[in-house]
């Protein structure tokens, strides 16, 4: 007989009566085809008693059939899979009354009617005798499952251990195997033992049942035997194990028939529930395309989990009442029968490895390969192989190897022996760090330079601070400070340089007094620094943008005098003007060049004002007019045409028209003023960013001509060519495309806004504040005109029309 199967095994016991439905449930002579008639009602066509009928075929129909050859048919395969290795599943399913705890136990009073359990105990100690080349050894173990709960059936019997505080609970192990903590597992060495404590759990079982005022066909009942074997023969690490579920399970009939209520709902409820996951599990089990079975949405399916389908023999005894009364019952009994048919198994033993024994054996192992070794080593006349790791002597002769090698005094270094290689390596290894950290030490010492250090830096950064001869300039903002201290500028005439700040630290300067860049300074400190022995320009420019001619002339002067980093350094108005002209020339330029815009934009934004007043005046006026011609007509009486439209005086209609006319002047104009207001602002944004970009720039370029030595000067170099310049024309670029975006967005405002100035400044200044715009940009054209007025001329406020 084949020990495992690759589909589940199903069978149908019929519980013999006196009254069995020979019309409705047919037993076909093959043994395995149980047909099922059942009258039906249906009132739809008009047809009473019409007869529907099912077939369902199974491995076996148990019918009239004692409990020895139940035993032969159902038991015997799972039993002996179990002790060649294979989890097994017998399990009972049907309503109450249906025999499923006849087949599972049978009766304990009569030998001849006892069930499956002690017919499978018989079984095992029987193998267990015969089979004397393995060592086997059996627990047992009883669980039973009410109302969700676990309840250990072994639990009175003496040497089970206590419950443990939190109960019982099924645990999973990696192997994919379940077991339940805090449930007792019992030795057994003999059928006799096994069978004392199947009794023992059958009595607590009724005695629960009693106590407890509950009916035990409402509980799951598992029966497992446990069995582990290994070969008595072969010292092998290896040795399987198994487990026999033999479950009984509660009856599978239907709530609403029995119409219980409370407690009995209750535990009708939770069977129901645990049968019908059971089902979902059995149905996933049987689709070959689900990769999930829902085994832990029950304590029965979960306890299973490991002993459905799967790697496990598994067996169904559909039990049924043949009686006409129970025809539903048996109906819905043989239809889970018939979908736990098509669960497809893959029986697999569970071979496991004692990690002891394991040990033992490969130590042994070990052992007989280095007596090997030294056999073909001593025929082939080479030194004996080293397992024992080497010694101080040994690494010291090795260190001295390698450091001749690499001198050149010694061509080779013969290998004995791994071990020996190995060292030789790591030799290699030190040999290399060595030398790197040689480099280091004299670069440093060569360049004058400190490995960067964080707290170096900040007391760089402290001193820097102090000693620095710049303080604080007006945070140029929209990103001008930024980009420019990134980019160092050497003296007018020196090479431009980029210094690699991330990698290096510059020592305290070697000439007195004198600060240092510090690398991993923060790009704000630099841009923050003030102009303290000038005016500072953006005052003076402030105070000179009207007059362009005149600044033009004045930014444009050549340099008094070449500035050199031997002389004390010159005062910083001068030098800014050598800068101007030389180094920053550029920047300057396109400084002057957004001034001149600016300044053509203003001019053109107080025309409009002036003409947009203007309109304004005459439409008052106008309208003004019109009015008292209304109040005459009023006081004099209306003309009405044949239409009802009042009759107008030429000199009226003609100032009518004129109104509309102004009122389009009006709207044309204001809406070119507003345009022109935006661009304005815009212009005024870059030239506070230029402006804030030739003094950080500035501020660098005199720090880097004056103030460092001139080794730092010459380490700086190093970095390659710095094309400020170009970098600070391509930010400005950016900045203005991004601008421009902004610009736009605000004029598509403009046009869908309301005419009114106030609301327009008052959205623009929200937006502006939220994108993070600078300063210039987020002042509102009043507020600027009130608070940087000294120097420019007042915009006239705009007069709305309404
Ligand atoms: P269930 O466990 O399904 O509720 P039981 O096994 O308790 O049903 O069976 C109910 C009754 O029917 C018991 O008295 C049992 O002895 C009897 N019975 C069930 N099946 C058989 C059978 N095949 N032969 C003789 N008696 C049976
Ligand atoms: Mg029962």
């Amino acid at each position: 007989m084949k020990a495992h199967s690759s589909e589940v095994g199903v069978f149908v016991r019929i519980r013999p009566t006196a009254n069995f439905a020979q019309r409705l449930i047919e037993c076909l002579p093959d043994g395995q085809t149980v047909n099922i008639y059942q009258k039906r009602d249906v009132r739809k066509l008009a047809v009473k008693n019409q007869l529907s009928s099912w077939s369902f075929r199974l491995d076996g129909v148990l019918h009239d059939i004692s409990q020895e050859e139940v035993y032969a048919r159902v038991g015997r395969r799972v039993v002996l899979g179990a002790l060649e290795g294979y989890n097994g599943t017998v399990m009972c399913f049907g309503q109450t009354g249906s025999g499923k705890t006849y087949t599972m136990t049978g009766s304990t009073e009569s030998y001849k009617q006892r069930g499956i359990i002690p017919r499978a105990l018989q079984e095992v100690f029987q193998e267990v005798e015969k089979r004397s080349e393995h060592a086997f050894s059996v627990h047992l173990s009883y669980l039973e499952i009410y109302n969700e709960t676990l309840v250990d059936l072994l639990s009175s019997v003496r040497g089970a251990p206590d419950l443990p505080p939190r109960g019982m609970v099924v645990m999973e192990e990696p192997g994919g195997g379940v077991f339940i903590r805090g449930l007792s597992l019992h030795p057994v060495h003999s059928e006799e033992e096994a069978l004392n404590l199947l009794f023992e759990g059958e009595m607590n079982r009724i005695i629960g049942a009693h106590a407890l005022n509950k009916n035990s066909s409402r509980s799951h009942c598992i029966f497992t035997v446990h069995i582990e074997s290994r070969s008595r023969t072969l010292s092998d690490a290896k040795y399987i194990t198994s487990k026999l579920n033999l479950v009984d399970l509660a009856g599978s009939e239907r709530l609403g028939k029995t119409g219980s209520e409370g407690q009995v709902l209750k535990e009708a409820m939770y069977i129901n529930k645990s049968l019908s996951f059971l089902e979902q599990a059995i149905l996933a089990l049987a689709d070959r395309r689900r990769d999930h079975v829902p085994f832990r949405q029950t304590k029965l399916t979960h306890s299973l989990k490991d002993s459905l389908g799967g790697n496990c023999n598994t067996v169904l005894v559909a039990n049924i009442y043949g009686e006409a009364a129970q025809i539903e019952e048996t109906l819905s009994t043989l239809r889970f029968a018939s979908r736990m048919k098509c669960v497809r198994t893959d029986p697999a033993v569970n071979e496991h490895t004692d990690p002891a024994v394991q040990i033992k054996k490969l130590q042994k192992e070990v052992q007989m390969l280095k007596e090997e070794l030294s056999i073909y080593n001593t025929l082939a006349d080479r030194p004996r192989t080293m397992y024992e790791p080497l010694s101080e002597a040994q690494v010291a002769e090795i260190h001295s190897q390698v450091q001749r090698y690499l001198e050149g005094s010694l061509k080779e270094i013969s290998i004995i022996s791994i071990r020996q290689l190995q060292e030789v390596f790591a030799q290699f290894k030190s040999a290399v760090q060595e030398q790197e950290q040689k480099v280091k030490a004299e670069l440093c010492q060569t360049y004058d330079l400190v490995e960067k250090d964080q707290n170096a830096n900040s007391a760089a950064i402290k001193e820097w601070d102090s000693k620095g001869s710049v303080g604080e300039v007006e945070d140029g903002g929209f990103g001008a400070g930024a980009a420019a201290p990134s980019q160092r500028h050497a003296g007018p005439g020196k090479t431009k340089t980029k210094k690699p700040r991330e990698t290096i630290t510059v020592s305290q300067g070697k000439k007195p007094g004198a600060g240092s860049p510090v690398p991993g300074k923060p790009v704000e400190s630099a841009s923050k620094s003030k102009l303290n022995c000038v005016q500072t320009p953006e005052k003076e420019q402030e105070a000179q943008e009207p007059d362009t001619q005149s600044q033009d002339t004045q930014e444009s002067q050549p340099p008094s005098k070449e500035p050199t980093s031997t002389d004390s350094p010159p005062p910083k108005a001068e030098a800014f003007e050598d800068f101007k002209a030389g180094q920053g020339s550029a920047i300057n330029r396109i400084l002057k060049e957004n001034k001149a815009v600016l300044l053509e934009r203003r001019a053109r934004l107080r025309r409009l004002t002036e003409e947009v007043n203007a309109a304004k005046r005459e439409i008052d006026r106008s309208t003004a007019s019109i009015q008292q011609y209304k109040d005459v007509r009023a006081s004099q009486g209306q003309f009405v045409s044949m239409e009802g439209e009042p009759v107008l005086d030429e000199p009226e209609v003609t100032l009518v028209l004129h109104l509309r006319q102004l009122k389009a002047r009006y709207r044309q104009r204001y809406e070119e003023l507003r345009s022109t207001k935006a661009e304005l602002n815009y212009c005024q944004h870059l030239v506070d960013q230029c402006r804030v970009r030739l003094l950080t720039e500035f501020e660098n370029w005199y720090k880097e001509s004056f103030l460092l030595p001139e080794e730092v000067l010459a380490m700086l170099r190093t970095g390659g060519p710095m094309q400020s310049g170009i970098i600070t024309m391509d930010k400005t670029l950016t900045q203005e495309e991004d601008d421009q975006e902004l610009f736009e967005r605000l004029q598509y405002e403009l046009l869908v806004d309301s005419p009114s100035a106030v609301s327009f400044y008052n959205a623009r200044h929200k937006i502006l504040k939220r994108v993070g715009i600078n300063r210039a940009l987020s002042l509102t054209p009043v507020q600027r005109s009130s608070s940087r007025g000294s120097g420019r001329k007042k915009l006239p406020p705009i007069l709305p029309i309404t």
